[in-house]
């Protein structure tokens, strides 16, 4: 038996992504399960997400991995390849390939090809990261149409700097560089993350690409998933490993950075940093037993964690405590991380057992 694991809900999954489709209902579905799927693993995730129009990852590596569960699903590999073996592969396995930068263009131009599905040009339109500029695109644009390997469609790709925040005018403005840049051209077009999705209408276009908001967790700094209309999809369990009695003024843990005020019942958890729960938290973070919360003191070590169970509990070694999940948002533990959900789910480390789960209510 494994102390810590998680659940993966497949129903919640495909709740999320019917909520996708209803609110970006004329677009088709580029589902992003980069990083093992956010930290909830690409294989169960992607069999629950079967009915997205195609898979994003980041690496190539994931994207044979993927390729090994799905023979006819299309891959788009967001970082494309870097050099002719990597291109060598990505056609090998029909991984269609994210062009960002003109040393890609390079490779392209002098590898023996056919590439027979289509490909993704990635627009800088003001995150700066990876892209080409819409000064270089004409250019590029015509360099690609002129190279007689590339047999597939080429879609138009770009990526939102600030969509997290409805606010910030930097998004229209990256939006109407996208369009502006594509109005003379037919083609297929994509910016909407899941930000994007949620906050701007106009970003749709013709393929979204959601991520976080599958797994069930808003973009948002000021609001969570269930208040988006979104159903998490992990929760993430251990177990009490032993309960002990604290007398006024004794400490727990490393550094004895806390101290009981009174005589206190604390429990022993099974879950630390080895296990990817972040070891910078705030005081008084909360837990779940038997459906109440209680708090978190001392220090997060690698494999335990101390809980205050009162003056007086009826909990015992071997129930389950959950450290977030249905009814303790993995949002409201990254804020007192001082991180964001995304680097929490994906830090969740190999040591954690995962199982799925279907509750029948997607
Ligand atoms: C990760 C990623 C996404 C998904 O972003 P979320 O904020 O998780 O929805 C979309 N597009 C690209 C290019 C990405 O790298």
């Amino acid at each position: 038996m494994s102390i810590a694991f998680a659940t993966i809900n497949s129903d919640a999954l495909k709740h999320n992504l019917n909520k996708v489709r209803q609110i970006a209902s004329n677009s088709s579905v580029l589902a992003v399960i980069k990083a093992n799927a956010y930290g909830h693993g690409m294989q169960t995730v992607s069999n629950a997400l079967m009915t997205s129009d195609a898979f994003a990852v980041a690496r190539l590596e994931e994207a044979i991995q993927l390729r090994q569960y799905h023979d006819n699903k299309q891959i788009v590999l967001l970082q494309g390849f870097l050099n002719e073996r990597e291109l060598h592969q990505l056609i090998q396995f029909e991984i269609q390939p994210v062009i960002h930068s003109q040393a890609q263009i390079d490779l392209l131009q002098k590898t023996a090809l056919p590439l027979c599905f289509p490909i993704w040009l990635k627009i800088d339109t003001g995150m700066n990261r990876l892209g080409i500029s819409s000064e270089e695109f004409p250019h590029v644009w015509k360099t690609l149409n002129n190279i007689s390997g590339i047999k597939g469609n080429i879609y138009l790709m770009s990526h939102f700097a600030n969509a997290d925040n409805p606010e910030d005018p930097s998004t229209q403005n990256q939006i109407s560089t996208f369009n502006q840049l594509s109005r003379n051209i037919s083609i297929e077009k994509t910016i909407a993350n899941s930000a994007g999705i949620l906050s701007f209408e106009n970003s749709h276009m013709d393929w979204v690409r959601p991520g976080i908001m599958l797994y069930g967790v808003s973009p948002y700094e000021s609001q969570v998933g269930a208040d988006i209309g979104l159903r998490p999809v992990m929760n993430l369990y251990s177990r009490i490993i032993a309960i002990k009695k604290l007398n006024a003024g004794e400490s727990v843990g490393y550094g004895s950075i806390w101290q009981a005020e009174k005589e206190s019942v604390l429990a022993v958890v099974g879950i630390g940093y080895g296990d990817g729960y972040p070891r910078h938290i705030d005081a008084d973070t909360p837990v779940i037993i038997d459906g109440k919360q209680y708090p978190i003191v001392g220090r997060v070590s690698m494999d335990m964690l101390c809980v205050n169970l009162g003056y007086k509990s009826d909990c015992q070694i071997g129930d389950t405590v959950l450290l977030w999940g249905d009814d303790l948002p993995v949002e409201h533990i990254a804020k007192d991380a001082g991180t964001i959900a995304y680097e929490l789910l994906c830090q969740v480390s190999t040591r954690v057992k995962f199982n799925e789960i279907c509750d029948g209510k997607s």
